[in-house]
């Protein structure tokens, strides 16, 4: 039998359980190729699989983790062979299929992306789903036109995974960004980012009016609820909020007003089956846009011995930046 180290969830009497144990190679899922995980990281998703306070764990045994970045080791896929460097996020992976806190998995082909030039597997895990997620609202943002010379951009939850690399983003490209943060104690490393406004997140999260003042032209939002229908409540004529999280609340609390009187736009953004296509213009982007000493700064490296501990904190709000796991 040839096993790997793993992270193992099983289901139990009450919830689950989460073991850092072997785990059998003949119990791979199918898959048309098998990879040699280098680098994953922990997401607040992840978090919420290895504590099991939420069902985001729909397949049993499952490896957890959303995030892997490596080399194949193994294919018959057209497009992969072995020695070649890939990134691979969302789709299922750690939820309905074997995950990435192994070190091996075994996925589609479909699903992968190759590494871009210059960017190491560290880096990428680094960017992980956070990153990624980051990166489609600002390239949403775009599409929707929003430019530095129609004002401000606000992003929430702005010390997190998310908010950090959307932060350090935003200002790359040259936009005025607005950080509302819960840790204003974390003012200088948000301002070292890009931010150059910082607002206490309190400002942001009472019960919104239908209308408030113009503040932003945009906005990258990881918070939701009344946070969210705040952000849409203060937004300029035309500009848009791209919504993609759900920290405080699955709720939106707000009105039709800043759709129908200041053609407000709110861009849904989903990480885990967006498009191949879309997955290659930003990872593309991420590897142009994403100052490398920026990435370096909001980073922190544990192994995968810490990730089980790492859960709780990630969900209370405890974890600032991005988390990489070495794996092998
Ligand atoms: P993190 O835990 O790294 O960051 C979340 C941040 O939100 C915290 O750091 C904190 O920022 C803020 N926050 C936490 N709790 C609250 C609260 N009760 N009220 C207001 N703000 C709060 O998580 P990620 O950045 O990885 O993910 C952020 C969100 O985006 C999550 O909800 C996640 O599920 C979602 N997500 C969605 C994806 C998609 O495909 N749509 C993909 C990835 C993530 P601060 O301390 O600065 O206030």
């Amino acid at each position: 039998m040839t096993t790997f180290k793993a992270i193992r969830i099983d289901k139990a009497d009450k919830g689950t359980t989460a073991f850092l144990t072997q785990f059998d190679e003949a119990e791979l899922m199918d898959g048309d190729v098998t990879v040699a995980v280098e680098w994953s990281t922990v997401n607040y998703k992840d978090g919420l699989a290895v504590t099991g306070k939420a069902p985001v764990v729909r397949r049993f045994p499952m490896i957890a983790g959303i995030d892997f970045a490596g080399t194949v080791i193994a294919s018959s896929h057209p497009d992969w062979k072995a020695g070649d460097k890939i990134v691979s996020t969302g789709w299922g992976l750690g939820e309905t299929h074997l995950g990435a806190y192994a070190e091996k998995a075994r996925v589609k082909g479909d699903w992968l992306v190759r590494l871009p030039e210059g960017m190491s597997a560290r880096d990428a895990m680094a960017i992980g789903t956070a990153g990624f997620t980051a990166m489609l609202s600002v390239l949403a943002l775009e599409r929707h036109g929003v430019t530095p010379k129609h004002g401000p951009v606000v992003v929430t939850g702005a010390a997190g995974g998310v908010g950090s690399v959307a932060i350090a983003l935003l200002a790359k490209l040259g936009f005025h960004v607005i950080a509302s943060t819960g840790r204003t104690s974390e003012s200088q490393y948000l301002r070292d980012l890009g931010a150059a406004e910082i607002v206490d997140r309190n400002e942001l999260s009472g019960p919104a009016k239908m209308l408030g003042k113009e503040r932003w032209a945009g906005g990258v939002d990881s918070v939701g609820s009344t946070t969210l229908a705040n952000l849409l409540s203060m937004t300029k004529y035309g500009g848009a909020i791209a919504a993609c999280g759900l920290a405080a609340g699955m709720d939106l609390p707000s009105s039709v007003a800043p759709f129908i009187l200041r053609g407000v736009c709110l861009l849904g953004i989903d990480s885990v089956m967006c498009p191949i296509e879309r997955r290659r213009v930003a990872w593309s982007r991420l590897a142009s846009d994403l100052d490398k000493s920026k990435l370096s700064e909001i980073t922190h490296e544990i192994s995968l011995d810490d990730v089980i501990a790492t859960g709780p904190k990630i969900l209370g709000g405890q974890v600032r930046g991005r988390l990489v796991v070495k794996i092998t």
